[in-house]
């Protein structure tokens, strides 16, 4: 079956509850209501509930930026993924390299809270991908492959199911520095081939690759027509309806 296309906005620390609201309601104005592409939107935490207001009977989905690793307890300050599938979220995503890099977040910690995010029924959206001094030194495979393979240890055919991989290069994101249609295209290519080699070629077929770095309306239609590229996580650009919707629009909306 082909793979559908799929674009999601991260919102990370911005916006007021009103335009939180306003920017989701431009957003499912613009997709209609039977869109070829699946679209969510992933605001703060404090907003998911005001958002889930406005998106509720839309087919734009609810996500969350990121997901404690324990289902409950005395985490002070945490979300549990049980709290953000009863606010109304589909989707979480995990591994940013905003968390990655700036908050310490290790890969044991990504594969823990990847576990607890699909047993809570939740669809993760895993973010991987190289710095500028690891793509400097070539070592793009394997940091991909040691941040694939420790955040997916253990997971069943079934949990694979739920999972989106985001290709997110660090050189690229927030930087305006985007990846040429050709490199996304390429790593993703190479990322798809080395998770035949670990998963199977089942997994591997079926799984959206999203490509994550500065994406722009003006940058999407080379990146999303590239053919193992299967859509979009954009940062920025989700910000603005309307450069969000075109980047939709480019990956087939
Ligand atoms: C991101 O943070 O996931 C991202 C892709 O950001 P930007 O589009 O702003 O580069």
């Amino acid at each position: 079956m082909p793979r559908k296309k799929f674009v999601a906005g991260n919102w990370k620390m911005n916006t007021t509850l009103a335009e939180a609201r306003a920017l989701a309601q431009a957003v499912v104005a613009g997709v209609g209501s039977a869109p070829t592409v699946d679209v969510a939107v992933c605001p703060p935490f404090v907003w998911l509930a005001g958002v889930a207001e406005v998106l509720r009977g839309s087919p734009v989905a609810l996500g969350a930026q990121d997901v404690h690793y324990e289902k409950k307890g005395a985490f002070t300050g945490e979300v549990s993924p049980g709290m953000l599938t009863e606010v109304g979220c589909k989707y979480v995503i995990v591994g940013h390299s905003e968390r990655r890099h700036g908050l310490g977040e290790t890969d044991a910690a990504v594969n823990h809270k990847v576990h607890t995010a699909l047993e809570e029924g939740l669809r993760v959206i895993l973010c991987v991908g190289e710095t500028l001094a690891e793509r400097e030194r070539d070592l793009q495979e394997r940091v991909f492959q040691r941040q694939v393979y420790a955040a997916c240890a253990g997971l069943t055919d079934d949990q694979f199911d739920r999972l989106v991989l985001a290709y997110e290069p660090v050189w690229a994101i927030g930087t305006g520095k985007v990846a040429t249609p050709d490199q996304a295209q390429t790593a993703h290519h190479n990322i798809r081939r080395r998770m035949s080699q670990l998963y199977g070629e089942k997994v591997a077929g079926a799984l959206p690759i999203l490509y994550g770095g500065s994406v722009t309306a003006e940058n999407a239609p080379g990146l999303m027509s590239q053919p193992d590229v299967d859509g979009g996580l954009i940062g920025g650009a989700s910000l603005k309806a309307d450069q969000f919707l075109a980047i939709v629009k480019a990956a087939g909306g």
